[in-house]
């Protein structure tokens, strides 16, 4: 890994093919696998990381919203685009763009079916997503007959497949709601392929459902987090490669006497001579004030350096007493030396939401 002279997130594209290829070994040959790119696919960098799951053989995408469908039709992606989360004011965009709407109420059906019957098409490919517990989006188990009515003796639109999403896939405590989940997803695909004439494709698992419950993987499986190195799990962990690694440099080194304080609102008071770093990252670059005051370290070589104080806009500062390092030396934040699950663990959150705030002003290094 090249030494980095400023804040960056270091974008792993062999780790991104490794954790591809472990989640494919977990599921069927025949079965499809969707990877999952919203935000940015996970705070990543959505071109890159999308382009070389495309080159690897991924069947589908999906998004959170049009827009970001519409990157990656910008990028040159021709596969099929599913958008979990489609808003009315789009439905011309997002046609326009051939994205695949997941229709999740009778309100966004009614609506799409009128915007593809304005737009004249015939068949086009929709995704009806059931609620079956996570009490979110979706239709329940008694709009069947609600749609039927809707697709009655019209031809613009083509159930495509029909999903769910898992409450707690990662929690093997909740085993018997989940089942239930599955259970229930099962009855409903019945009664849709009855209510059509034909079966449209069926899934329910993201990365954990598809590691705790592969048995429910039907004909595709929606993969996230996995493949950018996090399973929810720490023996999955150990499989997958981190995608991202979030590196910096110390600005600046200080010795601090005791009773000084370091920072805004001098929350951190030294009760003996302490050695300070500033680093060049902040909250403003998705490092919250929550991974302030002591709570984590972050790595410099195979040393621990707790951040001390409140985390500022755009620095934090780290405690760096008996640690031999120098102005400009590098400084990770998260990797391999230090996990974003770890990270995120200590301040109380999780992988998803660490990896989704690194902001755009963070610059992203493709390493191929
Ligand atoms: C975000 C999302 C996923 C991906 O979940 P991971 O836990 O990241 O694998 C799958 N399905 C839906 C509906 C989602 O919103």
């Amino acid at each position: 890994m090249p030494k980095t002279s400023e804040t960056v997130l270091e974008i792993d594209l062999r780790a991104l093919e490794h954790n591809y290829n472990y989640l494919r070994s977990k599921i069927k040959p025949e079965t499809k696998f969707m990877a999952v790119v919203k935000a940015f696919a996970y705070g990543s960098d959505t071109v890159n990381v999308a382009l070389k799951l495309e080159q690897l053989g991924v069947d589908y995408f999906a998004v959170a919203y049009v827009k970001e469908g519409v990157a990656l039709r910008d990028a040159g992606i021709t596969i099929p685009i599913l958008v979990l989360h489609p808003q009315p004011v789009n439905f011309e965009l997002l046609i326009a763009r051939c994205l695949e709407p997941s229709l999740y109420s009778p309100k966004i059906l009614r609506e799409f079916h009128r915007a593809a019957n304005a737009l004249q098409q015939e068949n086009y490919p929709v995704h009806l997503k059931f609620n079956t517990g996570l009490n979110r989006l979706g239709f329940w188990e008694n709009d069947v007959a609600f749609i039927k009515g809707v697709l009655k003796n019209s031809n613009e639109l083509k159930i495509v497949s029909i999903f769910s999403h898992l409450a707690a896939s990662e929690d093997k405590a909740e085993l018997e709601f989940t089942t239930t989940q599955i259970k229930t997803f099962k009855k409903i695909g019945e009664e849709v392929d009855n209510m059509l004439g034909y079966s449209p494709f069926r899934h329910i698992l993201n990365t954990s459902g598809l590691i705790n419950y592969p048995e429910a993987q039907f004909d595709l499986v929606r993969c996230g987090i996995g493949l950018y190195g996090y399973g929810n799990d720490p023996t999955v962990d150990k499989e997958l490669k981190p995608v991202g690694t979030l590196k910096t440099i110390i600005s600046q080194i200080h010795k601090i006497e005791p009773n000084e304080s370091v920072g805004y609102n001098r929350a951190y008071k030294a009760d003996h001579f302490r050695k300070t770093a500033t680093l060049p990252i902040g909250h403003a670059d998705g490092i919250g004030r929550h991974y302030g005051n002591g709570k984590v370290y972050v790595c410099i070589g195979n040393k621990k350096a707790p951040i001390i104080g409140n985390v500022c806009m755009d620095m934090i500062m780290i405690d760096i007493t008996g640690i031999d390092c120098r102005e400009g030396d590098e400084v990770i934040i998260f990797g391999q030396e230090q996990s974003a699950e770890t990270l995120a663990a200590s301040a109380s959150t999780i992988s998803y939401e660490l990896l989704t705030a690194i902001s755009a002003r963070v610059p992203r290094i493709i390493l191929e």
